[in-house]
């Protein structure tokens, strides 16, 4: 399930009108927007409840953030998780929703299939905290290489999902994320010029054993820094793509055998 082009360009628009607005230098802090906004919030240990929480009664907002969390234990966690819930106040079908009904708003950040409601409050987050004109700025006349993502990290204050999927929206170069776990590719998203579609793995969905990734799973492997891979080892293509090289840079996350692959030209 996903959003449509002319949804996401209303909440991109959206996100960025309010960072603009709240927060027009330096790093967007949901905080201050949530201040300026009469939003209340507070941080608690909520184990594994939720990642975040907006709760509406007579009128007040009240954001929950869980800093209890395993899989993401800093900031750029529980910053998105604030960013989120405060989609879930400003695009007004979720607060409308939220007014009308008596229902808490809990929302996880996990790689799971989301409905479309959480979907759109993560666009929303993702463009409230990487607001796409500074995000071009930043990125302008600088050609690509894995540096860029972790400057990009740190310049907006993001988990590195985050600033992929930013970078998978609006880069200035295709690259394709891969999502893979116990062996498996789990979900992938790629620019839309991104040069190759089909995984030559594609009906077992294993990880093609010549690939960084599948040299991880395979061997146990890692490799810290890009490294080159045949095309053709990872995709299948009707064009001749033999001798066509990529790079490959992996993420070795400590939880659940999972791997991220960033895969460019
Ligand atoms: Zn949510």
């Amino acid at each position: 399930m996903g959003i449509s082009d002319v949804r996401k360009n209303e909440l991109a628009d959206l996100a960025e009108f309010i960072s603009t607005d709240y927060c027009p230098n330096g790093l967007v802090s949901p905080e201050i927007i949530a201040e300026q906004s009469g939003i209340t919030y507070n941080y608690g240990e909520y184990k594994d409840c939720f990642d975040g929480m907006l709760e509406h009664d007579a009128g007040d907002f009240h954001i929950y953030l869980n800093t209890q969390s395993i899989l993401y234990p800093d900031n750029s966690r529980l910053r998105f998780s604030f960013a989120h819930e405060l989609g879930h106040y400003f695009i007004d079908e979720h607060r409308n929703a939220l007014k009308k009904g008596k229902s808490l708003h809990k929302s996880y950040q996990r790689l799971l299939p989301k409905n479309i409601v959480e979907i759109e409050a993560d666009y929303f987050a993702s463009n409230l905290l990487i607001p796409t004109n500074r995000f071009i700025k930043f990125i302008q006349r600088k050609k690509f290489d894995f540096q860029i993502i972790d400057s990009l990290t740190i310049e907006f204050g993001t988990s590195l999902s985050a600033t992929l999927l930013k970078f998978v929206e609006s880069g200035n170069h295709p690259i394709m994320v891969v999502y893979s776990q116990n062996n498996e590719i789990k979900h992938y998203w790629c620019s839309t010029d991104f040069p190759f579609k089909y995984f030559l793995e594609h009906s077992s969905k294993k990880l093609p054993p010549l690939t960084v990734a599948g040299d991880f799973f395979n061997h146990g492997s890692k490799c810290d820094e890009p490294d080159r891979v045949e095309a053709s080892e990872w995709f299948s293509s009707y064009n001749d793509i033999r001798g066509i090289k990529l790079w490959e840079k992996c993420i070795y996350p400590t939880y659940n055998n999972t791997v991220i692959s960033i895969i460019w030209e």
